[in-house]
């Protein structure tokens, strides 16, 4: 038999529960696709594309259109097959054996999977009452100890919150070989963004990704954007041609709709609040958020229950009462207009 390395044998994946609903609300994806002339121009490239060649290794075009986006210099931005491919590299670089990863809880959770599968030791942070981050815990853990890599994620999944500015740039003035690693996979639906923490020499990525706001969970897109010291450090363990010719295609066209997808944010906010003053209305237990999703606290009902029953009405959220600091606690995507009736009646049903 051939045997797995010891440290992943007690471990179980990052799953989503794939029910077969008519509303899924369940993993953050944009409610829309992509505007339809981004698919007949996208068709109409692909068909040019020299399958019998490796794409461009460095993904030049695509880098550079990001690089103009944010005002950064090409040799800032790396691209990878969505964010999760960017914080491997990160941890792969920066992780490993006698280096440990920090996470603050509740919080993404595939941060310390990922830091668990490169060997990285994971310390875990309780957030506080508000459910950000401790900074006086955090600054101890960073004084003392091993290198780290230090997670932040702002806004939070699944909290909703954005991160204080000061919060993160103590974290990055506090003296220490630590790498600050800011996912900002939500920050489009968020009033702030970190991205001004960089500089030349902040030991601070930030990473985001097309999954979320761009309506393109299907594609795998994310990137990296740091100084192009630690954007080498993270070229060296990246595979060779590992973002496809579609994909750098696909990317580079996408941000020919920049305006079309930045209203689209807007219509999820209006929704998102919408959503949000509607369960209050219900007497929901429901927190603010920065996101596009929002997070509801089931109170003396059994969160399982609820979720059960929203899902016996044709209704998907996540149940992340499992999650460490969150039990009760379902997290709700905001999806179209006639999704969010689905589960608001869904929910009124349940809990009356
Ligand atoms: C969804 C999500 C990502 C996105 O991952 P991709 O691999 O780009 O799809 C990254 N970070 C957080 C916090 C997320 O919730």
């Amino acid at each position: 038999m051939a045997r797995i390395r010891d440290d992943l044998r007690a471990l179980s994946g990052y799953h989503s529960p794939q029910v077969d609903v008519r509303v899924r609300l369940n993993t953050n994806e944009a409610p829309f696709a992509p505007p339809p002339t981004f698919s007949s121009s996208l068709a109409e490239r692909l068909g040019a594309v020299e399958w019998n060649r490796y794409p461009d290794r460095a993904a030049s075009a695509l880098r550079s259109r990001l690089a103009e986006l944010h005002s950064v210099p090409t040799e800032w931005v790396l691209v990878a097959n969505g964010s999760n491919e960017v914080l491997q590299s990160i941890l792969l670089a920066f992780g490993g054996n006698g280096r440990r990863a920090v996470v603050f809880e509740p919080g993404y959770q595939m941060h310390a999977q990922i830091a668990r599968n490169t060997g990285t030791r994971v310390e875990t942070i309780e957030r506080n009452d508000e459910m950000l981050i401790d900074i006086d815990a955090a600054r101890a853990s960073l004084s003392a100890g091993e290198p780290a890599v230090v997670f932040v994620t702002s806004p939070n999944n699944p909290t909703g919150r954005s991160e204080p500015r000061d919060t993160v740039r103590a974290l990055i003035e506090q003296a220490g070989e630590h790498l600050i690693v800011i996912d900002e996979a939500y920050v489009q639906f968020s009033d702030t963004d970190l991205l001004d923490l960089l500089s030349e020499d902040a030991p601070v990525i930030v990473t985001r990704t097309f999954s979320k706001t761009w309506g393109m969970a299907g594609l795998r897109l994310g990137y990296a954007i740091a100084s192009a010291e630690l954007i080498g450090a993270l070229e060296l363990v990246t595979l060779p041609y590992h973002v496809d010719s579609a994909k750098q295609i696909a990317g580079e066209l996408a941000l020919d709709f920049v305006a079309e997808m930045d209203a689209r944010v807007n219509e999820t906010v209006a929704e998102r609040e919408r959503l949000r003053a509607r369960l209050i209305e219900l007497g929901v237990d429901v927190g603010p958020s920065d996101a596009n999703f929002l997070l509801i606290d089931t109170g003396s009902r059994s969160a399982g229950q609820v979720w059960e029953g929203l899902v016996e009405r044709g209704v998907l959220v996540r149940d992340c009462s499992g999650w460490p600091g969150l039990a009760g606690r379902l997290r709700v995507t905001v999806g179209s207009p006639p999704e969010n009736d689905a589960f608001l009646t869904a929910l009124e049903e349940v809990l009356r």
